[in-house]
């Protein structure tokens, strides 16, 4: 629905252990849903290949990052191994005053965040199949280097306990089921029919299920 009928957009954040595939995710079904923008955050990464500015992040340095914190411009930042990422209300507002649905891609903190700060959204958990394959996932990309792959992966486990936070939890193991799986998230909520889709990607009951699954010792 357009802002025309003053129907305000709908925030969706989509968090998980880094590797699992959520910036793969996203860009699936940003290419396929007209309806849903991504919230461009900023950081103080430096740009990978191929990264963008003002596409895939406002990349910006530390004085820049610390002054949007003082003068009240983000929804939530938190630090990530050893970077700053951040959230700015811009991201989101323009979009949702317009009617138009946001797609936040961020870590589990900021996650958590958002959700202590009683923003309204709809909280989606990316699951990895096992703690091995996104050991695999991470070193396949080759964009990291070993170390920053090993903090990543011990950023994973405390992630992994963070779970409660959303409301729903997908496996992506298969690309493309994960993908339809988020989009019938997102489908849901926009009609307000979201009770059977909770009741199978609710984030209590794939949790169980993939802890007996992945992470038996
Ligand atoms: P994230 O954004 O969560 O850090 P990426 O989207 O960069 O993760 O994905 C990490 C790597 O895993 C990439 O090389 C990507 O192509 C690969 N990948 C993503 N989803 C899958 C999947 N379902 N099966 C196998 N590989 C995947
Ligand atoms: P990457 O360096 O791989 O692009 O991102 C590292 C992590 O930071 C990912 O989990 C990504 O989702 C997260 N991230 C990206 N933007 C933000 C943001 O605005 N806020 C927070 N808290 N995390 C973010």
């Amino acid at each position: 629905m357009s802002s025309a009928t003053g129907t305000r957009g709908k925030a969706f954040v989509i968090s998980a252990p880094s590797g699992t595939g959520k910036t793969t995710v996203c860009h699936k079904l940003l290419a396929s849903d007209p309806r849903l923008r991504f919230s461009v955050s900023h950081t103080t990464r430096p740009p990978r290949p191929g990264e963008s500015n003002g596409i895939d992040y406002y990349f910006v340095d530390e004085a820049e990052f610390q002054r949007l914190i003082e003068e009240g411009e983000f929804l939530e930042h938190a630090q990530y191994t050893g970077n700053l990422y951040g959230t700015s209300y811009a991201a989101v507002e323009t979009s949702l005053e317009e009617g138009i649905d946001v797609l936040l891609e961020i870590e589990v903190q900021g996650a958590k965040l958002v959700r202590d700060a009683r923003f309204d959204a709809v909280f989606i958990f990316l699951l990895p199949p096992s703690l091995e394959e996104l050991d695999v996932r991470l070193r396949g990309r080759g964009t990291d280097a070993e170390n920053v792959i090993e903090k990543r992966l011990a950023e994973a486990r405390s992630e992994l306990e963070m779970a409660d936070v959303f409301d729903y939890a997908i496996v992506n193991d298969d690309l493309e089921k994960a993908v339809a799986e988020v989009r019938e998230v997102i489908e849901a909520e926009r009609t307000g029919d979201s009770l059977r889709v909770r009741a199978r990607l609710g984030r209590k009951r794939v949790m169980e299920v993939w802890r007996k699954a992945a992470e038996k010792p």
